[in-house]
């Protein structure tokens, strides 16, 4: 499943190559769910430059000088990313952006929604997908305060449905939701009207802590033996306690935790 974390990664590994760089020929693979036909892409794509790369939540917006963005929906195991154009493209491929030095900007993904769109003018707040975002969890935005304002208003919700919540904090996936629980002490399946606003901005706190480390040094976080994700296998044990680790079903999602580690509420 694609999160935050990998989304930053993604972007890292092109966006130096990409910024600045004019699109000489777009090749659509995929027309079903490519919301971009031969004529757009010709009008406000092909020879035009990539003015910035942005990140919205697990969307990628790719900004052109000539006032068009195009989004992409990650999904849950979409890919952008730099290719020779003799490469041949994958079974998944949505969208190539060619450059004229002989690589291509790819875009792969499973997903049969639309998953690709042209947004026309500088101003994407109209654009629904994005405008239905909540914050973003690495936004400054994000304090304690408004955080337990949100959690007020979902008061039936589990921990981890409310952490998942595209429209209360975007980007967090299934396994990082257990991590941010595994790290604040918290059961996932715990209820959010049951928690105190302490516990609520604990929850704040690790869910910052634990997206700006696997973001900002994923390697070092992905090796950590004390984070819970790198122990997401049955029969495993808590990182901090060695007790068995419990699996279950939250918000329909394979869920781990430690059930002497973290408390229900
Ligand atoms: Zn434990």
């Amino acid at each position: 499943m694609i999160e935050l974390p990998d989304v930053e990664r993604m972007i890292d590994a092109f966006a130096g190559y990409a910024t600045g760089k004019t699109v000489s020929l777009v090749l659509i693979d995929d027309t079903e769910t490519v919301d971009l036909d031969a004529d757009q892409a010709t009008a406000h794509i092909q020879g035009h430059a990539i003015d910035t790369v942005e990140r919205r939540g697990k969307y990628v917006v790719l900004r052109f000088r000539s006032e068009v963005s195009l989004i992409f929906d990650m999904g849950s195991d979409g890919e952008v990313y730099l290719e020779s154009q003799t490469a041949p493209p994958r079974e998944t491929s949505k969208i190539r952006l060619q450059f004229a030095a002989g690589r291509e900007l790819r875009f792969a993904s499973s997903g049969t929604n639309g998953d690709v769109h042209l947004v026309e003018g500088a101003d994407l707040s109209g654009f629904g997908l994005l405008n239905n975002l909540g914050l973003d969890p690495l936004s400054e935005e994000l304090t304690p305060d408004r955080f337990i304002h949100m959690a007020s208003q979902r008061t039936r919700s589990t921990l981890k449905g409310l952490l998942m919540n595209e429209e209360v904090v975007a980007g967090i996936g299934n396994e990082y939701a257990d991590e941010i629980c595994f790290q604040a002490g918290l059961r996932p399946d715990c209820k959010v009207g049951d928690l105190s606003d302490e516990q609520l901005a604990r929850v704040q706190k690790y869910l910052r802590r634990v997206l700006r480390r696997a973001t900002l040094h994923w390697q070092a976080a992905h090796s950590d033996p004390g984070w819970l994700i790198n122990r997401r296998h049955p029969g495993h044990t808590c990182p901090r306690c060695t007790t068995e680790l419990e699996s279950m079903n939250v918000v329909g999602k394979r869920t781990y935790l430690c059930p002497r580690c973290q408390r229900a509420a």
